[in-house]
């Protein structure tokens, strides 16, 4: 088999893999590179996926637990079997990352398992696992190396006691306490998944606020739903030190109101979720002089160009959220350029979805954006508890807050707490894309009874100033 590929993409997780597959559907000759066993990379294997699988998981069992008495049914003897739980968990991995292979195959990307390097222009280094070394030469490379837990200075992670989202997804008991160090959108996931499943939780962050970059509102509503169901939080909180003391660890904070006002606490297990940096440890980006950023991102131009014209990089490892979804289309978008066409990211159509429940979602900008940038607009807001199938199936929880501009009434943001907000939030997204109105919204025709009527609801209230149903 000759080693010469048009495409070479080192890294394999859903910017690297469908990036290989688009490039091989365009009639390239393509290579991806994985240092992992698997394949589909953080998302797959240690993020999106196994934490979607135990939020699932944990939820039925909150529902069964807790809903039942109310929906009609006794269900006083629901208990957790935590090893059955993670086999769901392991077999949805195993299968999807078995999937990716098998699409490989179905596309002719041919897939080499070891760590990949830039060597000099036109080629890859992989240091195969079986300890040999392969050279490929590659008309075009893709950096698609992806992201890692970001670490706290002074905080030692071992994944058993002090663990990062990677042990948190495979504990082997449910711990009494736990404190989550990060209100982001790992953490609280996180935090949601271990507290329903019986454990107390507090979650720690430093800013004044949980989920920082969203609208206030909603990470102020959604604090208080997450309050509502036993997570505790301390917010302009600093930690400044977890110490491992037995069985668990210590955990020593300081208010940022009140320097006096110091915090000491113990966990069974302690979750540092601060972010995730970007991953390019032994890619030798420093053999093609390709510089990154402060933040350690790879720089690109709007063509996801490095400074190496052929050599692209996408997905966590450059700028721009760290979502799967962004960095998919950032995989597809290269595999065309390559392929000289003309793709485009509406990066401001990108949504961002936190897999609770309810869930919360939002695309587009937040109140605060539009304030800064001096935009004139319209709120049109509309409760789950005025939606007819949020409240057959118990789940009022949480509105729908579409941001429309004063004058156009084009459509500028969504943001959503509540039932299947991740999936309704794609409408928006759709929305905004084809740059429609909340009226275009309002008139589109829902299906009833779905909790999608709540945007067409929130849609008009935006349009019309008055919704039907609140
Ligand atoms: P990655 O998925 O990180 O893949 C990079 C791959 O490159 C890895 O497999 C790595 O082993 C490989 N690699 C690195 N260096 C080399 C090298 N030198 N040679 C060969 N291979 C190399 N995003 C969402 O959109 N939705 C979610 O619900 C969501 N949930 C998450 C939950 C958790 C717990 C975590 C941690 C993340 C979650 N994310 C979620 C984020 C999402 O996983 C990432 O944004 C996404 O995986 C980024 O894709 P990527 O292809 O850029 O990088």
């Amino acid at each position: 088999m000759s080693n010469e590929f048009d495409v070479v993409v080192i890294g394999a997780g859903p910017g690297g893999y469908v990036c290989a597959i688009k490039a091989a559907q365009l009639g390239l000759k393509v290579a991806c590179v994985e240092k992992n066993e698997t394949l589909g990379g953080t998302c797959l294997n240690i993020g999106c996926i196994p934490s979607k699988a135990l939020l699932h998981a944990s939820e039925v069992f909150h529902v069964a637990k807790n809903k039942g008495s109310a929906l009609g049914f006794k269900s006083t003897s629901v208990e957790v079997d935590l090893p059955v739980m993670m086999k769901h968990k392991d077999k949805t991995v195993d299968e999807l990352t078995k999937g990716i292979a098998f699409l490989f195959k179905k596309n002719n990307v041919t897939a080499f398992f070891g760590i990949g390097g830039l060597t000099k222009e036109g080629e890859v280094s992989v240091r195969l696992n079986g300890g040999k070394t392969e050279i490929l030469k590659a008309k075009n490379i893709v950096i698609a190396t992806g992201s890692d837990s970001a670490p706290l200075p002074g905080v030692e992670t071992d994944e058993k006691i002090i663990v990062t989202s990677t042990g948190a997804l495979k504990l082997e008991s449910v711990p009494k306490k736990m404190i989550v160090i990060g209100g982001g959108v790992i953490g609280l996931e996180m935090a949601s998944v271990w507290s329903r499943l019986g454990s107390k939780v507090t979650v720690i962050e430093y800013a004044d606020r949980i989920l920082p970059g969203m609208d206030t509102e909603i990470s102020t509503a959604f604090k208080k739903i997450m309050e509502k169901q036993g997570v505790e939080f301390k917010t302009s909180t600093k930690v400044l030190s977890v110490v491992k003391q037995g069985k668990g660890a210590v955990v020593s904070a300081k208010s940022l109101h009140n320097a006096d006002e110091t915090i000491e606490e113990t966990a069974d297990i302690v979750l540092l979720s601060i972010g995730r940096t970007p991953y390019t440890a032994n890619l030798g980006l420093e053999n093609l002089s390709i510089p990154v950023d402060a933040r350690g991102r790879v720089e690109i131009d709007a063509q996801f160009r490095t400074v190496q014209k052929n050599v692209y990089a996408i997905g966590d490892a450059v700028r721009g959220p760290m979502l799967a979804h962004k960095a998919e289309d950032e995989g597809v978008a290269v595999a065309e350029i390559i392929a000289g066409q003309h793709p485009h990211i509406d990066y401001n159509a990108i949504p961002n979805v936190i897999y609770t429940w309810p869930e919360v979602a939002s695309v587009g900008a937040t109140e605060e954006e539009l304030k800064q940038q001096g935009i004139s607009y319209k709120i049109g807001k509309f409760p789950f508890a005025a939606n007819g199938r949020a409240k057959a199936t118990l789940n009022a929880d949480g509105f729908v807050k579409i941001l429309s501009d004063k004058q156009t009434d084009r459509i500028l943001g969504a943001h959503i707490i509540g039932p299947d907000a991740g999936t309704m939030i794609n409408q928006i997204a759709m929305a905004i894309e084809f740059k429609a109105s909340a009226e275009d919204v309002a008139r589109v025709c829902h299906a009833h009874p779905t909790t999608a009527e709540a945007m067409k609801e929130a849609s008009m209230a935006a349009a019309f100033g008055k919704a039907i149903h609140a």
